[in-house]
């Protein structure tokens, strides 16, 4: 009789997305025709540049003549997106053979496969509050997590200690949900116990094109050791609004070994097993984005979502509520008021400011009490949706206070 992988049985149900759209359902239900501000959801509003469409309508004529055919692409990823990318990664002073950038189709699908590197009873240390993707990808995978913390205290931002055990760690900076960002030295100490202690550090980048601060690290390879115990996942969903069209990277160092098993090597063997290479159209669209025109291009748009987050944090500032993020991330992580755990305050901000937003309680428990924005919305919501907020907590309703 097949057994099936028993570890399904053992993910936890996640209503949050399912909750927040119930919710939102019945008070539109109750409240027909009523504009919600959505500031919920972590997907981008605007199109994608016009240097990646360029790039990709060139593309699909190359389809059409057999001089400019291509059939599969190479498994690791086309030379030249992998030549271009290395080239991005040598302009901010962090030097990386294009062997070492392995082209994806996007950060979700990666932070699964990697786990295909690590032995099934590996232990695999997960900061809360964390994106969800990685306690469930590591649930069916049947590895032991550990949960590790995080709070007002330390701003959300993970530090290892004297108790710390792991053979995976996943960070995230800047951190998807608390808009948090590690600096050099604090991401610094996780390279240093890693190589101490050899484990591998998971570093998630999806959200690094949005850090301006030339003081925080974009890439953990911009820190010296990194390259001995550290995979690098990005993605051009939130750099470039590629949450639709799908494309990503993923940095292993070749220098990167474990037990005498060579990383960036199983890699190859995974990706040449398990997969025939991501669309030329794809790769010809996301190699626009590393021009000098797809740089400003996406700056530009970068801008736009960061301009969002300044309605918000001066909102929150003139409020005098407490918040993480928003300068160099798209989120903002902020402290509900009058103590108000995240479900209530996702009721009040729906029933008395229609706005919409996610409770941090669905991104673990150490996000009780806390609530996230997304600052990827249009201009004019968030502009109304910070003018609303101030409204709603300046006058709040006798039983919220
Ligand atoms: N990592 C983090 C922290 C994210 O927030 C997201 C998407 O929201 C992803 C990875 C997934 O990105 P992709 O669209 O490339 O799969």
């Amino acid at each position: 009789m097949l057994k099936p992988n028993v570890h399904y049985t053992e993910l936890k149900d996640s209503y949050l997305f399912y909750n927040i759209a119930q919710k939102t359902k019945a008070y539109l239900d109750a409240h027909p025709g009523t504009h919600l501000y959505r500031m919920g959801i972590g997907d981008v509003s605007q199109p994608l540049c016009k240097a990646a469409i360029d790039a990709l309508h060139k593309a699909v004529d190359d389809q059409a003549a057999a001089a400019t055919f291509h059939g599969y692409m190479p498994e690791c990823g086309a030379p030249f997106l992998r030549e271009t990318i290395a080239a991005h990664y040598a302009k901010r002073g962090v030097t990386l053979d294009p062997d070492e950038v392995f082209v994806s189709s996007g950060a979700s699908d990666e932070l699964g496969d990697i786990l295909d590197l690590f032995d099934r009873d590996s232990t695999v240390l997960i900061p809360e509050p964390a994106y969800p993707a990685y306690v469930d990808a590591n649930v069916i995978a049947g590895h032991n997590i550990v949960h590790l913390p995080t709070g007002k205290a330390n701003g959300f931002l993970p530090q290892p200690d004297q108790n710390t055990q792991a053979d995976v760690i996943y960070l995230c900076s800047p951190n998807n949900p608390t808009g948090a960002v590690l600096s050099k030295a604090q991401l610094q100490a996780w390279v240093d116990f890693a190589n101490d202690t050899g484990a591998v550090i998971l570093f998630d980048a999806a959200y690094e094109a949005f850090i301006e601060d030339d003081a925080l690290p974009h890439s953990i390879f911009a820190l010296p050791g990194a390259r001995t115990c550290a995979i690098e996942i990005c993605s051009l969903s939130k750099t470039a609004g590629f949450t639709g069209t799908r494309l990503g990277y993923t940095v292993i160092p070749r220098t990167l070994e474990r037990c005498g098993q060579n990383l960036n090597a199983m890699w190859v063997r995974n990706r040449t097993t398990k997969t025939n290479g991501i669309s030329y159209i794809l790769q010809r669209g996301g190699a626009a984005i590393f021009t000098e025109d797809g740089q400003a291009q996406i700056q530009a748009q970068i801008a736009v979502y960061k301009n969002n987050a300044k309605l918000l944090t001066d909102a929150l500032d003139e409020l005098g509520i407490w918040y993480t993020g928003g300068k160099n991330a798209p989120y903002i992580w902020l402290q509900c008021p009058h103590g108000c755990s995240s479900w209530d305050f996702f009721d009040l901000l729906l029933h008395e400011a229609q706005i919409v937003g996610t409770p941090g309680a669905g991104f673990g428990e150490s996000g009780e009490g806390y609530f996230r924005f997304s600052c990827f919305g249009s201009p004019a919501d968030t502009a109304e949706a910070a003018r609303r907020l101030k409204r709603l907590c300046k006058n709040p309703p006798a039983a919220a206070e």
